[in-house]
């Protein structure tokens, strides 16, 4: 069984076996949980994204999947950093923003992490509205088979606790 737990805060003070990133598919850094990450857990985990770019991901991590670093000085395991889409008013990219938990669960299952830990991806620059982005992570990660044992959703302010509250209930 796995659990679903909710806390509010800033992700990178949580402790975790992993801790996912709202990454860009540059991997290079950015704002938001993003620039969080890398400013808290130091210089290893540019590092390796860089690594990661120049072997695996030239053109970049595409939307909707994971791929997993060290964490640095957080106090994690590893970092799993997911490329969420972009809100659209006109296209339907749910399947991405699903796909981006499924991945981080599949990655973290090879990993054998027990705990993630998953800010509310898409949600801030991306521009993805609060109420859906919780349905579509929550509905997701219960639908999704995985060995982790405690999924724990880290909302940075009360209107992102509140909508997954809500959902979780
Ligand atoms: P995206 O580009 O996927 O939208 P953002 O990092 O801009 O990613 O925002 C995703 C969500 O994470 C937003 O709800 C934002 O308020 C929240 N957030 C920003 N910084 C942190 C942090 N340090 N810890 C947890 N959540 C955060």
């Amino acid at each position: 069984m796995t659990r679903l737990t909710l806390t509010q805060g800033d992700i990178t003070r949580e402790s975790a076996d992993a801790l996912v990133n709202a990454a860009n598919s540059a991997l290079l850094g950015g704002g938001g949980v993003d620039g969080a990450i890398h400013r808290r857990g130091g210089p290893a985990i540019l590092e390796e994204c860089r690594r990661l770019r120049a072997s695996r991901f030239g053109g970049g991590l595409p939307t909707g999947r994971a791929v997993a670093t060290t964490a640095g000085e957080l106090n994690a395991r590893w970092v799993i950093h997911t490329v969420g889409p972009v809100w659209s008013a006109t296209e339907d990219r749910s399947g991405l923003l699903a796909s981006c938990h499924r991945e981080c669960l599949r990655v973290a299952d090879e990993l054998g992490a027990r705990t993630v830990a998953f800010p509310a991806i898409s949600t801030g620059v991306y521009g993805w509205p609060l109420d859906d982005a919780a349905r579509i992570a929550v509905e997701t990660v219960r639908d999704t088979p995985t060995a982790v044992e405690e999924i724990r959703f880290v909302l940075f302010d009360d209107r992102a606790y509140a909508a997954f509250a809500r959902r979780i209930g």
